[in-house]
């Protein structure tokens, strides 16, 4: 494990840290109280900003002008960025888009490459990735109802889909269907398809409210109707049949991302919930932090921060050295152990600043609305401990499969 990084990555992180404390943090309150949507003349300067410090879209390798870091030095990158709820953005590497970008770069077309991954590359456009529909199971992804069906040179795409982050405002989804629905292997029925999102057929029915919130573009969360939509076949991703392996491999790198910014916040919680029991008196001179049960709180949660760290990076310099396929096990584990001790970690430093941990005055209650996600998204905890118990027991001659 390459631990503690090269000094070109400390580099990097020095910046980064430097950028987003004394400039993102601030925009935070307003991030709060406000639509997306009215903060991006503020974030689109920033961004620029970004681009000379030499800290835009930093997962991506040099060719295309990233700073070519391996998996586990851009994770460090991820955590400083996971910092604030602004971090990603600003860089460029926020979810969906840096999967598709992954996607685009490993399978996409000379024409694919110009017309979807350029553009996104440099934040002009942004994208979406529409998998999951209402009436399946979104866990079981080899089970849809949206199709894909050749006619002439096309494909025409009909389907429903829900929970497609990000879908307002972005300029191309890239489309999960059933393009093969006699194949005998079930995962090898569908295919991922490159969707302009001005094409007929393509209609956005709402922004599906979560924890109260419906959002807005980035921070949104799309229910698609997709009605006789025609695309060109050349639009397709891959080979036909594909769909689901290339959704696998977006995922493993994915989960690595997630799960190093669900770190980044665990620090800035940590560190409100120190900083809050270091001020707030109980009574005249009594401090909350010489409260045993908070500093049981704290060394726990530095303890929990601390080991999931040194599992993600592991992880990442497995997928690193051997692939994602390598590493499955481990991704799975990670995935549901880190999404835990985040929910952990943001519960105790609400906890701490009572009335105040509920108010939007920090991030805290932001984060413990949007985070409750984190045990649902690309996998719920159930599915991922499935699959590692089921590698365990595998051992033991036992054969347990989802
Ligand atoms: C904030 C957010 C953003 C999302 N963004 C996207 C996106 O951009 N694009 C997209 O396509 N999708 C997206 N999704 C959808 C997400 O991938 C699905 O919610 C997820 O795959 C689970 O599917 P489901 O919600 O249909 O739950 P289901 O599959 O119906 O499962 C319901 C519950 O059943 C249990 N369960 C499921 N399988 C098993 C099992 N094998 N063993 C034991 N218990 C099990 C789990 O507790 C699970 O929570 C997003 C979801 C959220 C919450």
């Amino acid at each position: 494990m390459n631990y503690p990084p090269r000094v070109e990555v400390r580099d990097l992180l020095s910046k980064l840290q430097t950028f987003l404390r004394e400039e993102a943090y601030a925009l935070e309150p307003q991030f709060l109280h406000s639509p997306f949507r009215e903060l991006l003349p503020q974030l689109n300067s920033m961004r620029v900003r970004i681009k000379a410090l030499g800290l835009w879209a930093p997962h991506l390798p040099v060719e295309y002008g990233g700073p070519g870091l391996t998996l586990s030095e851009f994770a460090l990158i991820s955590e400083e960025l996971g910092r604030t709820p602004l971090g990603h953005y600003l860089c460029n590497c926020q979810a969906p888009d840096i999967g598709n970008m992954e996607l685009l770069m490993a399978h996409g077309s000379d024409e694919q490459k110009q017309t979807y991954l350029l553009p996104l590359i440099a934040g002009e456009v942004r994208s979406c990735f529409s998998m999951t529909e209402p009436e399946h199971a979104g866990s079981n992804p080899a089970w849809m109802s949206t199709t894909a069906t050749r006619d002439g040179d096309d494909y025409v795409i009909n389907g429903h889909k829900w929970f497609t982050s990000s879908a307002e405002g972005a300029s191309f989804a890239i489309v999960m269907a059933v393009t093969n629905p006699e194949a005998a292997n079930r995962y090898k029925r569908a295919s991922q398809i490159l969707v302009p999102t001005n094409t007929p057929g393509f209609r956005i029915l709402r922004n599906t409210s979560v924890m109260g919130h419906e959002g807005s573009d980035y921070a949104s969360h799309a229910e698609i109707s997709y009605e006789n939509c025609r695309v060109p076949q050349r639009n397709i991703l891959g080979k036909e049949g594909d769909g689901f392996a290339l959704a696998q491999e977006r995922l493993g790198p994915g989960r690595i991302h997630h799960c190093m910014r669900w770190i980044g916040i665990c620090e800035r919680a940590f560190d409100l919930m120190c900083s809050y029991a270091a001020q707030r008196e109980l009574a005249p001179g009594v401090l909350l932090a010489s409260r045993q049960t908070v500093q049981a709180w704290i060394a726990e949660s530095r303890a929990e921060i601390d080991a999931s760290r040194l599992m993600v990076l592991q992880t990442a310099s497995r997928i690193d050295e051997k692939g994602a396929a390598a590493a499955r096990e481990d991704i799975s584990l990670i995935k549901f152990f880190v999404a835990g001790i985040l929910q952990k970690v943001l519960d105790r430093a609400i906890q701490v600043h009572g009335a105040r941990g509920l108010t939007d005055e920090t991030v805290l209650s932001y984060w413990y609305r949007h985070e409750r996600a984190a045990r649902i998204y690309d996998g719920p905890d159930e599915v991922h401990k499935t699959v590692v118990a089921r590698s365990a027991l595998k051992k033991y001659g036992v054969d347990v499969s989802l």
